[in-house]
């Protein structure tokens, strides 16, 4: 198998109560393992074969786009996550925040509102252009930054299955609850 799941850098229950075991055992354990044993099972004898994961989103489309473009969604959002992470970005991220949204709490509003008003299945993004500039967007189903040329920087999972666990129909809840275990750390190094 080319492509296999990489292990999450905390244990499966460190994330709670914002995000419970039950939920990681499931979205991280079941759903994105899924995508990935999909995805081998479909560039198997193809042309996408060799390539970079990052490659074959940008190549693809259909049915092999949503589990490559899923498979490494969902690892990008489970590995932003930490029990003891930086809990407020500083440094150039910082700088950029405060200069585009006017302060770090009213970039998470815009940020929650992106994901709450996101109509069905998808996620929300922060992306960096080649400037530098901060984007937030909203993407459907599997969508990705990466395929319009941009640089995913951050992401809330705003499918239903990575919530309706812990926070059943409220998805505002969740979204505002990830600040708590968000890791900036993590983001400052994808911006620099
Ligand atoms: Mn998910």
């Amino acid at each position: 198998m080319k492509f296999t799941q990489p292990r999450l850098p905390y244990a499966p229950d460190a994330l709670s109560p914002v995000i419970s075991l039950s939920t990681v055992e499931y979205h991280y354990g079941k759903h994105e393992k899924n995508y990935i044993d999909t995805l081998n099972k479909l560039i198997e004898g193809t042309e996408y074969a060799d390539m970079a994961l990052e490659d074959i989103i940008v190549k693809s489309d259909g049915k092999l786009f949503n589990n490559a473009a899923q498979a490494w969604n969902h690892i990008f959002y489970f590995f932003q996550f930490s029990p003891s992470g930086l809990k407020e970005p500083g440094g150039l991220l910082r700088k950029r925040i405060d200069e585009q949204f006017g302060s770090l709490d009213e970039f998470k509003k815009k940020f929650e509102e992106a994901g709450a008003t996101l109509f069905g299945s998808g996620w929300v993004w922060l992306s960096a252009d080649e400037k530098g500039t901060l984007i937030i967007s909203q993407g459907k189903d599997a969508e990705n930054p990466m395929t319009k040329g941009l640089r995913p920087l951050m992401v809330f999972d705003v499918w239903e299955h990575a919530y309706y666990l812990d926070y059943q129909n409220r998805r505002a809840d969740y979204l505002h609850s990830l600040w708590e275990i968000l890791d900036w750390d993590v983001i400052e190094m994808r911006y620099s």
